[in-house]
């Protein structure tokens, strides 16, 4: 089976980094996301400069309105300027209009050719006019459609379910083939470990059968949350992927520094090909991550119940009957086999999040621990939060500057609350619902 590859940037002598080769078999690449608002340049190139440092192949930045696209060429040269070439990609949700000012000046451009028009005859049209640039640019595509914000064309007709992710991709995949445009790249991401995996298996038979070779892949777990169960609930997902061969680049999307996304992916990629047997791990990342890929397929697939961690050490000690349940609850949630605690659907942050997002998520958490089995999203902005929050009871959901609109299941209910008040609020609503 051909697996269509491309490089990414343009290269320059010294910089190896200043070229990534994606697909093919390749090694998989590791890309992260500024968090900072693009606007911000200063922020967004130091960002970037410790995304680099830390080995970051491909590095993302919010790419909203035209304002964003002029930051961007900012960012890229400050970046030229100071030996930096790594390829940077443009995160473009809505405009066509920005997806073709930014495919010049961006490597990559991410889209979801879905949300350019109301119409689909249009939006093919606009995808068109962005595949006749990115020719002639030389710039790369990603199609990254998200469960959740799927449009309701082809939800009315396959559900909100893997299989109407994986044919809403093939539509604008059927495109490119049609332009002769093999320069793309795909994701189909969500949150559930059990909805992405299906998604992208669906996908990746439907390649072979139809097109009868591989676009390249990007994975990853959206809004996985943060710390031990953004890490576990991603490599469980990515991990049980790439161990089948499906898969060419990831993202780790947590919500912390995004640096630390460079780290865990590294991780999930070394596990997959690590030995199976007793894991001696030099951190307790390391560790939740191992055992994740280790254990985690054959937990999500119901071929077992329980995994043995006899025998594991994480930083050079045997793990305690504690940490050993903790994480066993971890795993099982991540997998969808038994829920323990409330499940926390949380975006990892980008330029549109105008609050703290990963202070206010820790104590949305610390507050709602005791609600076991209620899905309680907290995201950034209320321009793509709602639809990417999936299947969450409630939503914390960013509002503009300072202020949170809190949702019950897909429904605004509180509107405009001044954010020091929103989380007593989230919780006098989940109060009032449970009486
Ligand atoms: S939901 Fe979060 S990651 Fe997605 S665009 Fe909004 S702030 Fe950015």
């Amino acid at each position: 089976m051909e697996r269509i590859s491309f490089d990414i940037g343009a290269p320059v002598q010294g910089h190896p980094e200043s070229l990534v080769h994606l697909g093919g078999g390749s090694p998989v690449v590791i890309q992260t996301m500024c968090n900072t608002s693009t606007q911000d340049v200063e922020s967004s190139v130091a960002q970037c400069r410790e995304m680099y440092r830390a080995g970051a192949q491909l590095i993302r930045l919010t790419t909203q309105g035209m304002k964003e696209v002029e930051a961007l060429a900012r960012i890229k040269e400050r970046l030229r300027a100071e030996g930096i070439y790594t390829p940077l990609v443009a995160d473009v949700h809505f405009s066509s209009d920005v997806a073709l000012a930014v495919a010049g000046i961006a490597d990559k451009v991410r889209i979801n050719p879905g949300n350019f028009a109301r119409v689909h005859e249009e939006a093919c049209d606009r995808f068109r006019q962005l595949i006749a640039l990115c020719r002639e640019k030389g710039t790369a595509i990603r199609i990254g459609l998200n469960h959740g914000s799927l449009g309701e064309r082809i939800t009315s007709l396959y559900g909100n379910t893997p299989e109407a992710m994986k044919e809403a991709v093939m539509e604008w995949l059927r495109m490119c083939e049609e332009e002769d445009f093999h320069k793309v790249a795909v994701s189909l991401k969500a949150s559930n470990t059990r909805v992405m995996v299906d998604a992208y298996r669906l996908l990746d038979k439907a390649m072979r059968e139809e097109l009868g070779h591989l676009y390249p892949l990007h994975l990853g777990v959206t809004e996985a949350g943060g710390g031990d169960t953004g890490r576990i609930k991603s490599a469980v997902g990515i991990g049980t992927l790439l161990r089948e061969g499906i898969g060419d680049t990831i993202r780790v999307s947590l919500t912390e520094n995004p640096v630390g996304e460079i780290e865990a992916g590294r991780q999930i990629v070394e596990a997959c090909e690590a030995a199976p047997g007793p894991i001696h791990a030099s951190s307790w990342n390391e560790f939740i991550i191992r055992a994740s890929v280790l254990y985690g397929p054959d937990l999500l697939e119901c071929r077992a119940d329980d995994c043995d961690l006899s025998g594991c050490t994480a930083e050079g000690k045997p793990l305690t009957a504690e940490q050993e349940d903790y994480f066993k609850d971890a795993l099982l949630q991540a997998c969808r086999r038994r829920f323990t605690k409330p499940e926390y659907i949380a975006c990892p942050g980008c330029g549109r999040t105008l609050y703290d997002l990963e202070t206010v998520f820790n104590e949305v958490r610390r507050r709602t621990s005791h609600l076991a089995g209620l899905r309680i999203a907290v995201m950034g902005c209320i321009v793509n939060g709602p639809g990417e929050m999936a299947d969450a009871d409630y939503g914390y959901v960013g509002e503009g500057r300072d202020h949170v609109t809190l949702y019950r299941g897909r429904e605004a209910v509180l509107r405009h609350i001044p954010q020091d008040e929103a989380i007593d609020k989230l919780l006098e609503l989940i109060a009032s619902d449970r009486a």
